[in-house]
């Protein structure tokens, strides 16, 4: 098989996890790189299992999501549209699944492929408490429940699959010579000709990140679909609240903003390479940044010398 070459592209979490803490976004991008291979050493097989830990919300997140595509998939294929029941019934075993992987520890063979919990990992590896685990159920059902009544599902389901544009695919783009990784969650084409972005959300709105967000979604509508600016129409599909959908206009001044930032970013991120030709860094050259907050929920927290002075 033909070997993967690491390149320097750039996407929202990873210039989120840039401005957070530089270790973190070295040992994710470099130090776990190859972490896959059978000769991997065990530092970088280490930090390849650390890397695709998850926390409960991140996998509740992941579950519904996962969830979501598969039943318009499915619904797209056989026009099937399933009750709300039986979805969180396959919820349920997902779950039960991930939850064995994890206590299991089949990561260890399988990083990437398997259920990894960042609060087992750091905790006794066994058992959380009951009602973590039945918060946890509670909100992948409501997700799931409102996903099933919401009336922007409905509209969806009420389209020809042509209008259809894609359906959580994980795709590129490029923006001034920057490759730029994103997986739009959904996004069609309505009877007027305007474009349809849409952001399913399993946590609370947070605008300020949500905005960027879609705005490097527009981007790659426009770049791949050729979507001019004045047929896009942006939302978050808020599945804690009721399906709540709610708008985030078109601001040209936004979309140039965010370019500027994508330019200005990842020259900050090659300004730190060796060799910026083959994206070769060196991890002293990335400081740790100590917080309360971003240690407490930093998947390297075993590794990083911050904590084990
Ligand atoms: S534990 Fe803290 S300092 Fe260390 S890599 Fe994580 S966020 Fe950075």
């Amino acid at each position: 098989m033909k070997k993967l070459v690491n390149e320097l592209t750039w996407s929202v979490s990873r210039a989120q996890l840039f401005q957070a803490c530089q270790r973190a976004y070295y040992y994710t991008y470099y130090g776990a790189w190859g972490g896959w291979e059978d000769d991997a050493s065990p530092e970088t097989r280490k930090l390849y299992i650390l890397k695709n830990i998850k926390p409960l919300a991140m996998w509740a997140g992941s579950l519904v999501h996962s969830l979501i595509k598969d039943t318009l998939d499915e619904f797209a294929r056989s026009g099937q549209w399933p009750e709300t029941a039986a979805l969180q019934e396959q919820a349920r075993n997902r779950m039960n699944a991930g939850w064995k992987e994890a206590v299991g520890r089949e990561w260890e063979q399988y990083p990437s492929r398997r259920t990894n919990l960042f609060e087992l990992y750091y905790g006794n590896g066994r058992t959380l408490p009951a009602e973590t685990t039945n918060a946890l159920r509670e909100r992948v059902f409501t997700c799931l429940e409102s996903f099933v009544m919401s009336p922007t599902v409905r509209e969806i389901l009420a389209l020809p699959y042509s209008s259809w544009k894609t359906n959580d695919v994980l795709d590129t783009f490029m923006s001034n010579d920057v490759k730029v990784w994103c997986a739009l969650d959904f996004a069609y084409i309505d009877a007027d000709g305007i474009c349809h972005i849409l952001d399913w959300k399993t946590g609370v709105e947070n605008r300020i990140t949500l905005r960027q967000q879609l705005a490097c979604y527009a981007l790659y509508a426009m770049s791949k679909w050729n979507v001019p600016l004045d047929k896009l129409s942006l939302h978050g599909v808020f599945l804690l609240d009721g399906g709540r959908k709610s708008d985030y206009p078109v601001q040209p001044e936004l979309l140039v903003s965010v370019q500027d930032q994508i330019v200005t970013s990842s020259q900050a991120m090659r300004a730190k390479l060796r060799d910026p030709e083959k994206n070769v860094a060196e991890e002293e050259d990335f400081p740790c940044a100590p917080s309360e907050y971003g240690c407490e929920q930093c998947s390297f927290r075993e590794v990083c010398p911050a904590l084990s002075r």
